[in-house]
């Protein structure tokens, strides 16, 4: 995410920091790897705990990783040009390694072992495309622990016997007993549905069950006594609702400004939740925009989210989470507004929905 003032700087001297890429790649791993080894890593760490990847499976990916190399450049692959990719494999999978491991102990699993079978208890339609599913531990255990704004990965047998795994995050707070998952049917237009969205849809009903991981992410409150700002679009609001809640319960005081943008009030799930559980807060606002509003809301704003109208308090950390021009829009405008970028933490939800008409 990219602001477009920083994308013609980056163009323009692209050429200068080109010839000298090789130096200062050397340079910058050296010193990020020294100071923070988890920083760089930290995102994908937390994709491959859900996931359940172990370190044996890095041993797997580099043999065919380095056969396809070797293969598609011949001769060009000297003994010593392997040797300096072999490293700079290791280091990263050294270092993704030793982050995962410290994220399953964290959870209090063994390496890779983060599935559980859990039972949909309650299934909830909140718009015609969107529905969350509640669960609960199959085998009556507790529910794990979680931050709010972190996810679970999903897994489903689909009807031709393919496994599918898709990331969702816990759209409620940890406090209550159950889990809840909030998913948006993703429509395919001239191209097929999506996969798991659609089967979460049209096959899961209450009592069945599904296998789900251990929760993980790093979009999480980190800044409890800051001015915070939530802005989401379309089904990113699933983490802000996880975090709006948990800041209900725990009596958050600081000042809070939802922002939230959708198609209509008809296409914003969980909308209700999203104004009550801001209610519940001593100093929060939300500010709703839709592109087509509907007669029976004719407060709410029209368009796009647009943060010129708003004051953001000094000290604001903000998350997001939306399609990708929508982060980069409200980033942009953010920072003009003088957050720093260090402030400013979001959540991707992966290429397929910047892909997708919203
Ligand atoms: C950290 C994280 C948290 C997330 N949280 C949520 C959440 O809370 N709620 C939520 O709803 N989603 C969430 N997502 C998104 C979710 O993981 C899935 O990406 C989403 O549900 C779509 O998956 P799918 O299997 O339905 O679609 P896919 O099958 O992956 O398809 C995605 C897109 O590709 C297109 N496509 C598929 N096959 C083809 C083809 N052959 N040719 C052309 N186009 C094709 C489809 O039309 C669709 O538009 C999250 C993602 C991440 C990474």
């Amino acid at each position: 995410m990219l602001s477009e003032t920083s994308t013609a700087t980056v163009r323009a001297t692209l050429p200068a920091v080109g010839a000298a890429v090789g130096d200062i790649a050397d340079l910058f791993y050296r010193k990020l790897f020294d100071a923070h080894p988890d920083v760089m890593l930290g995102r994908i760490a937390h994709k491959h705990a859900s996931l359940g990847v172990t370190p044996a499976q890095y041993e797997i990916v580099h043999t065919h990783l380095f056969a396809a190399i070797a293969e598609v450049l011949g001769d060009a692959v000297t003994p010593e040009v392997a040797a300096a990719w072999d490293e700079v494999y290791w280091l990263m999978a050294g270092a993704l390694i030793s982050i995962e491991q410290r994220l399953y102990a964290q959870q209090g699993v063994v390496a890779g072992d983060v599935w559980r079978e859990w039972e949909v208890v309650t299934r909830i339609e909140e718009t015609a495309d969107v529905a969350t599913l509640q669960l609960r531990p199959a085998d009556g255990a507790p529910a794990p622990a979680f931050r709010p704004g972190q996810y679970v990965s999903v897994q489903v047998e689909l009807p031709d016997g393919a496994r599918q795994i898709r990331q969702y995050s816990l759209s409620r707070a940890p406090g209550s007993r159950l889990r809840s998952i909030t998913v948006k049917r993703v429509r395919g237009g001239g191209s097929p549905d999506g996969e798991v969205s659609r089967h979460l849809h049209t096959e899961v009903e209450a009592g069945d069950h599904v296998r789900v991981s251990a929760p993980y992410g790093d979009l999480v409150l980190d800044s409890a006594d800051a001015p915070l700002l939530l802005a989401s679009a379309g089904i990113g609001c699933t983490p802000m609702l996880s975090m709006l809640e948990d800041l209900a319960a725990t009596g958050h005081r600081a000042p809070v400004t939802v922002v939230h943008g959708d198609r209509s009030p008809a296409t914003h799930a969980m909308r209700t939740d999203h104004a009550l559980l801001t209610g519940k807060l001593p100093d929060a606002a939300a500010h709703f925009w839709y592109e087509d509003p509907e007669p029976g809301h004719p407060a709410e704003r029209t368009g796009r989210v647009d943060l010129s109208g708003l004051a953001v308090a000094p000290g604001t950390h903000a998350y997001l989470c939306g399609p990708l021009p929508f982060m980069r829009a409200v980033r942009t405008q953010l920072l003009a507004k003088g957050v720093p970028a260090t402030d400013i933490h979001y959540e991707v939800f992966g290429p397929d929905m910047w892909l997708a008409q919203d």
